[in-house]
């Protein structure tokens, strides 16, 4: 049964309403692969009892002719930043420890209601800070790539939905659920040579998802396939009127309109993108991506995004400021953790509390959203940093004019040693230089696997949309998918 653990999400849905295997025995296999997986730390807890109920609910429906979900049968690994009615939900942060929500997330139940499963609460950077997975309070998750060389090296699975792609890279899950405020779908997906989308910003619900930077966070999946996770995203995406800034717009079929010919489109290569520092074979794959695409019938066009050098200074004061405001929320009065020393005052434990349960990176962010928030300073910085964010996005609406798509690395290096950067704020943030900019302009884009570099790890190829252009950017996706051959996988070590 254990080859059930290769199959995606498709494979998976249509071998079980088929009866070629039970949703059971689906979701028994992965929770196997769970448990054997401890090394890599991906999950923060494990939920095997909601996979097999799930399954069993899925099989029940099979045997009595009703109509199954798209997702019917799949078991999926649940980012912990995602609220889970009754599962503990920490965003990998101390201060959330022991908190239970009452109420799921959109998203999620989404899922639930598409009849997915689920195997656990992937760990992941704490309160989605961070590009390593290293600023977790539940320790770091190890990647199960390896360099080529022999060793043993912990490698980084990127961040902060390093879980997620842990887990879908080494088969202990088909899919997993990302969200995406900086690049945290598109950097661990290409560190672990699996597909990661993020949808225009709106598609999916926030609602019940654990706030970071509330006008960039987008949830999405990540999966081994473009087409899995065209499937994912349809169950996961909708309106939902519980999110102010959801888009009360009808969900295409992305799945069924998948068409990897691109005959009449016009793909743009952004100049400012060749950056000092990029590694050449990042460089090599872009190269290739370029080619796979006019093959597949696009045209390369040359444009121009200029303010591209200004989008990670400018990220890196609108998140943190809204950061800010987000966390103000955990004073220990609400949510997991209190520290209330003896004699204290609410002042004191609110302190206290907050000392106590937050990690160093995310006090940096607290701080850094505070500072450039406060009087005498928000001009210089927040608003100067939104009017930033203005041209950014204006810079996308006018390559639009010349292109109906953009190909770009999705990261100017492959994953990294865990401990590497962890010293060094600004190298980390630097992961994030390609992604940021769809960010601040809410836009689709994904990562795709291209290639291994010469030490044997994945790099991965983005595509950016127009707005709610997903389709076009699953198409050129599928067509890269399709050219690269992608095969390669993580040994398993574990
Ligand atoms: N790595 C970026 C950060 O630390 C992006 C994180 C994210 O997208 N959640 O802010």
């Amino acid at each position: 049964m254990s080859e059930l653990t290769n199959l995606g999400v498709k494979d998976i849905r249509d071998g079980v309403a088929r009866g070629d295997f039970t949703a059971r025995e689906v979701a028994e296999s992965f929770n196997a692969a769970v448990e054997e997986a401890s090394a890599l730390n991906a999950f923060i807890v494990t939920t095997p009892d909601h996979a097999l109920a799930a399954a069993d609910r899925v099989d029940a429906d099979r045997a009595t002719g009703k109509d199954l979900g798209v997702m019917a049968g799949v078991p999926i690994g649940m980012k912990d930043l995602f609220c889970t009615h009754g599962v503990q939900t920490t965003a990998a942060s101390r201060i959330l420890e022991g908190f239970e929500p009452q109420y799921e997330s959109t998203v999620s139940s989404n899922l639930w209601v598409a009849g997915a499963g689920m195997l656990g609460k992937l760990n992941m950077d704490q309160f989605a800070m961070g590009s390593s997975n290293e600023t977790s309070h539940s320790g770091n998750v190890v990647s199960p790539w390896r360099r080529n060389d022999g060793g043993n090296t912990p490698m980084s699975p990127g961040g902060s939905s390093g879980g997620s792609s842990a887990v879908v890279a080494g088969r202990i899950a088909p899919a997993a659920t990302g969200t995406d405020t900086g690049g945290s779908i598109r950097q661990p997906a290409a560190f672990a040579g699996i597909v990661g989308v993020k949808p225009t910003y709106g598609r999916c619900s926030r609602w019940g998802i654990v706030a970071f930077a509330s006008s960039l966070d987008q949830a999405g999946p990540m999966a081994r396939s473009v087409e899995d996770c065209a499937v994912m995203l349809g169950a996961m995406a909708g309106f939902d009127p519980k999110d102010s800034t959801s888009l009360d717009m009808p969900v295409p079929d992305w799945a069924g309109g998948l068409d990897a010919n691109l005959a009449g489109k016009k793909v743009g290569i952004p100049r400012e993108y060749v950056m000092e520092g990029t590694d050449q074979a990042i460089l090599d794959s872009w190269e290739r991506g370029k080619e796979w695409l006019r093959d597949a019938g696009a045209e390369i066009v040359d444009i121009s995004l200029p303010h591209t050098k200004y989008a990670l200074p400018a990220y890196y004061i609108v998140a943190p400021a809204e950061a800010s405001s987000n966390l103000a929320r955990y004073d220990g009065v609400r949510y997991g953790l209190r520290d209330l020393p003896d004699g204290a005052g609410l002042q004191d434990m609110y302190a206290q509390t907050r000392e106590t349960g937050f990690g160093d990176e995310v006090k940096r962010r607290v701080l850094i959203g505070t500072y450039v928030l406060s009087a005498g300073f928000y001009d210089a910085y927040y608003n100067q940093a939104q009017k930033v964010r203005a041209l950014v996005a204006r810079d996308f609406e006018q390559a639009w004019a010349e292109c109906d798509l953009i190909l770009a690395p999705t990261t100017p290096t492959a994953s990294f040693p865990l401990g590497d950067k962890s010293d060094d704020p600004l190298a980390m943030y630097l992961n994030d230089v390609f992604a940021v900019p769809a960010s601040l302009a809410g836009l689709p884009a994904m990562s795709v696997p291209a290639m291994l570099n010469g030490d044997g790890l994945p790099l991965g190829l983005q595509l950016v949309g127009k707005p709610f252009d997903e389709q076009g950017v699953l198409n050129a996706g599928l067509a890269i998918e399709q050219r690269a051959g992608f095969e390669a996988q993580p040994e398993k070590w574990w």
